[in-house]
């Protein structure tokens, strides 16, 4: 008897326990925001445990019923789908798949694992169902942000060069062509500055919708910075060749982009084309070849299409050669000043001399101003060159006053980068107060790419400058806008007549014409004129009979060293 209450104590001890344990796992199951299905082989018995009526409205009351998930979902994953939920079948332990249920766009994770005895027959199995929808967007959104441009929905550029890549193999083993586009709107500035970022925004998506109709299996295109795209062709001889791509962006720019607001604007645009094998073998460098000649269309006039080809490539390192060496000559100072005499027409005296920089190159080669000024203006080396001459030209010019005793005008070019500087005017001021030479003994000769920038910023300076007293000279007038209208707007001293009317005046009757009515002009606006590149007689005699009031050039003399400037100061 006492044995029988032993027992019963013992079995209801044991089932306090079971029952603590349930409530423990019960307790487990409802927090983890899962759906459970336990299934037990032995006893062929199934229960749905944790968050079930929150996942499905139907109950699971046979290991049949399982079939009724594979009804809720997708139909694209049921069949894989069904082997993890039936995981036994397979004779595996552990499977999970994520789907998408059938209505709605809700994700679902299923994870089953089976036990097995020692002769491999399943004896129990679990499902846990979760929902991953959060997770799953937050992936897409990564996946999407990892391959797509945020502003466009084009491809972005890490994720182009991949696809690329991907074209140059396939050609690689083809023998294909792939040409790669660098399409970049002509002048974006004046949308983004004129009508505002969010209207330049606008257009760039606008663009790069119309772009992406050309988007195929052979068509790929991505946002390449700003309002830059790229677009890579595979096996251009077929559908999409790049003069079909071309007609067509031509076509739809000769129509405006309508923006919000209504706002209208026209663009147009500049396309380089590089293309596999000819240009380039990788990605990267297919996108810099096109990039180059985009730039080069860019700067022969834009709204243009041009290929790269080994011509292109030569100047291009050429370029990038004199550029590394250009940066060399900054820091060693690799540079010389020459001058050239101004004469006045009437007596031929000295007026002043124009400052020319020289640069001779470690290989001893002199390479000319007209070449390198414009690299230099590109990479900024201009700045410290200029400096560089600014103080040259007026320390010299102290000298040889101090010596001779002759004054005369000190002309220096000033680039537009350098004029344009904040601290330009204040630079100049020092050096004059430096070597102790008068403003007006000074002259800085700027072109009217100087007007390019904000005009009244521009006017200002050159307000500044005439109060300080420095000349200022108009140079190479007749090259640029030579607007006549805006010239009694800008408070010159002088205006340079640029050589290429010189050369054609005694042969040529408009220039005739149109030489005479800017001496005329300036004259009646108080500006002296004077002619560069005089070379022959006629054309002095000419010049002097106009009412020109100087003249320079190889008639009256070349651009001296120093030491010649020198001789030609002590015959004066
Ligand atoms: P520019 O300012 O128009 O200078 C006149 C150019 O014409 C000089 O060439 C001069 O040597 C040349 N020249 C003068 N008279 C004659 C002539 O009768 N016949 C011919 N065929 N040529 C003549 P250079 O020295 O080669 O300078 C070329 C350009 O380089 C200059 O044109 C100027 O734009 C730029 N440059 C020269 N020195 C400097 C400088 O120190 N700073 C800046 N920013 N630019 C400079
Ligand atoms: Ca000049
Ligand atoms: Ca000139």
């Amino acid at each position: 008897m006492n044995e029988l209450h032993y027992q019963l104590d013992l079995l209801k001890a044991m089932n306090q326990k079971l029952a603590v344990k349930e409530k423990m796992y019960k307790m487990i199951c409802d927090d983890a925001n899962s759906a459970f299905i336990y299934y037990s082989f032995e006893k062929n018995e199934v229960v749905t445990m944790g968050h079930w009526h929150d996942f499905f409205d139907f109950e699971i009351q046979d290991i049949k019923d399982i079939n009724l998930i594979l009804d809720e979902m997708d139909e694209s994953s049921s069949m894989s789908l069904r082997d993890v939920l039936f995981l036994e079948k397979s004779g595996h332990g552990i499977s999970a798949m994520e789907c998408k249920q059938k209505s709605g766009n809700v994700w679902y994770s299923f994870r089953t694992t089976v036990n097995y005895d020692n002769l491999g027959a399943p004896v129990d199995k679990l499902i846990v169902v979760e929902n991953t929808t959060v997770q799953k967007n937050q992936r897409d959104e990564l996946l999407y942000m990892a391959h797509f441009d945020s502003i466009t929905g084009l491809f972005n550029r890490n994720y182009f060069v991949v696809l690329l890549g991907g074209f140059l193999r396939r050609a690689e083993v083809t023998h294909n062509v792939v040409s790669t586009l660098v399409i970049d709107i002509d002048d974006f500035k004046k949308v983004n500055d004129g009508m505002g970022m969010v209207v330049g925004d606008e257009l760039i998506q606008a663009f790069g919708s119309f772009l992406k109709e050309f988007s195929s299996g052979d068509v790929i295109i991505c946002h390449l910075s700003n309002d830059v795209y790229c677009m890579a062709i595979y096996d251009p001889s077929g559908d999409h060749t790049v003069e079909k791509i071309h007609k067509a962006i031509e076509k739809r720019t000769e129509e405006p982009f309508v923006l919000s607001g209504g706002q209208q604007t026209k663009i147009t645009v500049c396309i380089g084309v590089a293309e596999y094998p000819e240009a380039a073998t990788t990605a990267l460098e297919l996108i810099n070849c096109a990039e180059i000649v985009m730039y080069r269309c860019k700067s022969m006039g834009k709204n243009s299409m041009q290929y790269f080809d080994a011509l292109i490539l030569n100047d291009f390192l050429n370029n990038i050669e004199m550029e590394n060496k250009l940066k060399e000559a900054v820091f060693t100072s690799n540079f010389q000043m020459h001058y050239q005499p101004q004469f006045y027409t009437g007596d031929k005296k000295l007026r002043g001399v124009e400052a020319l920089i020289r640069w001779r190159d470690d290989s001893g080669d002199m390479i000319s101003p007209n070449v390198f000024i414009p690299i230099a203006e590109k990479n900024g080396c201009i700045v410290p060159i200029g400096s560089w001459v600014v103080e040259q030209s007026i320390r010299q010019y102290a000298e040889w006053r101090d010596k001779y005793h002759i004054p005369f005008i000190i002309s220096i070019n000033i680039s537009a980068v350098q004029y344009n500087r904040e601290d330009f005017v204040e630079g100049l001021l020092q050096t004059i107060r430096q070597y102790q030479v008068e403003p007006h003994e000074v002259e800085i000769e700027i072109t009217e790419s100087v007007l390019i920038e904000d005009f009244d910023k521009v006017i200002s300076k050159l307000r500044m400058l005439k109060e300080i007293g420095v000349r200022v000279s108009l140079d190479d007038f007749g090259t640029g806008y030579s607007s006549l209208s805006y010239l009694k707007k800008l408070p010159i001293d002088t205006l340079k007549i640029d050589k290429s009317f010189i050369d054609t005046v005694l042969t040529d009757g408009a220039t005739r014409i149109i030489t005479e009515s800017i001496i005329n002009m300036v004259k009646a606006l108080g500006v002296e004129s004077i002619a560069e590149g005089v070379e022959q007689e006629e054309q002095y005699n000419y010049l002097k009979s106009i009412g020109c009031d100087m003249i320079q050039g190889f008639l009256l003399g070349k651009p001296l060293a120093p030491e010649e400037m020198d001789k030609l100061l002590q015959e004066i």
